[in-house]
């Protein structure tokens, strides 16, 4: 059994074994002080000192090539130094190179960014050309692109430029899928950048910075249908430039200015006259103190169009009145709410200002007007047809007995409300003459009343 188990793990040895061998390290000299390293897992590495070599292709195991690591030291990557390498996906430059040969990286299928360090002078004849794969490129200030150095990088779709980089004839032929050009802040001339076979690029920007935009900025009309410019500010150089050759033409930046004579509506950029919609000016914030709807549909008070979250008390909205605190509507708050002094009648946060007449609440009756408590309202109140004792509009329902109304009237009441009677009725041991629920004090003769006949005298029952 453990021979077996031996037999096995010495098995799994030669395996691993042959594998480090199929990837051994391979190195070589690319240069009179420049040597280069190719790791097991495809890592290229160039070291020393100078220039590397210039070559007609590629002296490095091109195939196994997945990764290159330009070490510091080394001042030129030499002629088709990299060409063919078609697994390369990646390439480390490091500052103190200064130039880039002719052919270089040409047809390194599977590289995809290209970065290039500030003080990189020169990159040669169709170094990157067809970089099929080449998304992203960066350029440094003042290097100069020779022709056809990045034709045929179909899958370049925008650049972006610093100042003083200038490209030979034909340097971007045949890039289809680029559209979008842009030239950094500070740029001051465009002219040196070729932009010829590059049929779908369909803008470019060019900063408030570019002053000059000479001969050799050859593109027109013709060779780039699709072309429109973008300038930073209307009426800078770059959009003169652009309407003066017929591009469409747009800008970033419009001054604009309200017309005296219609300050609330008008408004014109005051350097192209353009009308500046109204979303792109800035919105006044609504004074005061208001309530408003958000976009998640929840009503808030806000002053002078920030959110008042202090706010307390009643706000109107529209024709309606809501009731707040802490700045938004109290939705839970029904029935009588006291609010300074005043009871308010709530339907859900909303003043019921609709409602006058009288409403349970908390097992009392109040008497409403307008929603809000009529606490004025003292003494008989008529309501549906029936007449209540009123205390501060309160319905005192804890009365019953006589009660003298404000137009000397005495009253028979039960349970605060007029009991709409015509007869005898008794109060405190006493019996009296009733007529719809008012005391018949005028009145003095003969009653009749369940079937017997009985003596009134002053509304009293005699005797
Ligand atoms: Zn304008």
């Amino acid at each position: 059994m453990k021979a077996k188990w031996l037999a096995a793990l010495l098995a799994a040895l030669c395996a691993l074994l042959t594998a480090v061998a199929a990837g051994a390290e391979r190195s070589g000299a690319c240069g009179d002080h420049v040597t280069w390293t190719l790791s097991g897992e495809g890592v290229l590495t160039v070291s020393g000192q100078g220039d590397m070599g210039d070559f007609d292709s590629s002296p490095f195991p091109a195939a196994d090539v997945k990764f290159a690591v330009i070490e510091p030291g080394v001042t030129r990557i030499g002629d088709w130094a990299f060409s063919g390498c078609a697994a390369l996906s990646g390439v480390s430059i490091p500052e103190g190179v200064t130039a880039i040969g002719e052919g270089a990286f040409n047809g390194c299928i599977s590289l995809e960014e290209a970065a290039f360090p500030d003080g990189l002078a020169r990159i040669g004849y169709g170094a990157f050309a067809g970089c099929t794969a080449l998304r992203r490129v960066v350029f440094p200030a003042g290097v100069d692109l020779s022709g056809y150095a990045f034709s045929g990088c179909a899958g370049l779709t925008s650049l972006s430029f610093p100042d003083h980089v200038t490209a030979g004839g034909w340097a971007f032929y045949g890039c289809g899928g680029l559209t979008e050009v842009s030239f950094r802040d500070g740029v001051t001339c465009v002219g040196g950048v070729d932009f010829y076979g590059c049929p779908n690029l369909a803008d470019i920007f060019m900063p408030d910075s570019v002053t000059s935009i000479d001969y050799g900025f050859s593109f027109n009309r013709y060779n780039h249908p699709r072309l429109g410019i973008t300038a930073q500010t209307c009426g800078s150089p770059a959009y003169n430039w652009a309407t003066s050759y017929g591009f469409p033409v747009r800008a970033l930046n419009h001054i604009p200015v309200m017309d005296p004579a219609d300050p609330s509506a008008v408004i014109r950029c005051a350097v192209c006259g353009e009308m500046i919609r109204p979303q792109e000016t800035d919105p006044t914030p609504r004074s005061g103190t208001y309530l408003e709807r958000g976009v998640d549909g929840v009503f808030r008070v806000y002053t002078d169009g920030v959110f008042d979250a202090g706010y307390e008390g009643l706000i109107d909205y529209e024709d309606q009145s809501f009731f707040t605190a802490g700045g938004m509507v109290l939705t839970g708050a029904s029935g009588l709410a006291l609010y300074d002094g005043v009871w308010y009648f709530l339907a859900e946060g909303r003043l019921v200002k609709e409602h006058s007449g009288f409403v349970l609440y908390d097992g009392e009756w109040f008497l409403i007007r307008n929603g809000l408590l009529d606490a004025d309202a003292s003494g008989i109140y008529e309501y549906n047809g029936f007449r209540f004792l009123i205390s501060l509009g309160r319905k005192v329902s804890e009365y019953s007995g006589l009660w003298q109304n404000s137009d000397g009237q005495w009253l028979f009441i039960a349970g605060g409300q007029v009991v709409e009677y015509t007869g005898l009725a008794l109060y405190d041991g006493a019996w009296f003459y009733v007529v719809d629920g008012a005391l018949a004090v005028d009145y003095t003769g003969e009653v009749a009343y369940n079937g017997a006949r009985f003596t009134v005298v002053n509304g009293m029952l005699a005797g």
